[in-house]
């Protein structure tokens, strides 16, 4: 797809949105939390799901939670961390998996790309994390990178799966292994970045079906353009859902109406700030 060099205007609110995805207790985020969320409501981003990435940090995001309306929570220990985790930590996330406003539990997954956590590890805790959102009926945030057939080996035991994968960046074919799961498809930052190697990306965000849709910032991460390179924060999400209507070629608001409603079903948010 040959994209159209067009001019961008300012963020405009696009109707109620969903940041899926945002690590609101990074430092970089937490002590201007009230500031952020302010300008996310600013351009209609109403509702965000915090995510923990450790024990610790999953006790945080429900804290967070807990303060801020439209603010919910999803705790687990992300892969690449977990050469660190004890017994302690997981008995932690099995409690706090029962708090209020927690969502979802994640993100859990796979990792090849850093390899400081042995993957046989990973796999274990993948799986725990999975058992306890089946258990607990609640969706799974999944991160998955350089290994894609390994998270869908290991989420076919437990398909179909209510979840999302994250910030997806895989091929066609992947995209379609993860959607026969059950998986929602999360698009981050990325499908905004000018490089030709996302070209690919923005060729396979058309193919995803609408009501499978989500997106997400991953915030303080992958700022989308045209505010790459600064810390990311949820508002920035409108500048990822406009570029996906644009890819899919619908009017913005239609697509900030769909991909906010699926958010909602999938996490079973309340439809007003809660
Ligand atoms: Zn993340």
């Amino acid at each position: 797809m040959s994209e159209k060099r067009r001019h961008v205007g300012p963020l405009t609110n696009l109707g109620p949105l969903v940041d899926t995805h945002a690590h609101l207790q990074d430092e970089r985020l937490r002590a201007e939390l009230p500031a952020i969320l302010a300008r996310a409501r600013a351009v209609g981003v109403h509702q965000v799901v915090a995510i923990g990435i450790t024990a610790e940090d999953s006790a945080e995001v429900v804290a967070i939670a807990a303060e801020h309306p439209g603010v919910f929570a999803a705790v687990g220990y992300q892969p690449n961390g977990l050469i660190d985790a004890t017994e302690d930590d997981w008995r932690r996330i099995v409690e706090l998996a029962g708090a209020p406003k927690v969502v979802a539990i994640g993100e859990t997954g796979l990792d090849r790309h850093w390899d400081r956590t042995p993957f046989p590890l990973q796999q274990e805790w993948f799986r725990r994390h999975l058992e306890l959102a089946r258990d607990r009926d609640l969706p799974v945030v999944v991160h998955c990178r350089d290994c894609e057939a390994d998270v869908a080996a290991a989420l076919a035991d437990f398909a179909p799966v209510r979840g999302v994968l994250h910030s997806f960046n895989g091929t066609r074919d992947q995209a379609e292994a993860f959607l026969g799961l059950g998986l929602h498809i999360s698009f981050a930052g990325m499908l905004t970045f000018k490089n030709k190697a996302m070209d690919a990306l923005r060729e396979v965000a058309p193919s995803i079906p609408i009501d499978r849709l989500l997106v997400e910032t991953d915030s303080p991460y992958l700022s989308p353009e045209p505010r790459r390179g600064r810390t990311n924060e949820p508002m920035n999400v409108a500048w990822t859902a406009r570029k996906l209507a644009q890819v899919r070629d619908m009017p913005e608001a239609d697509l900030a109406r769909a991909v906010a409603a699926n958010a909602r079903e999938l996490f079973r948010l309340p439809a007003a700030p809660a």
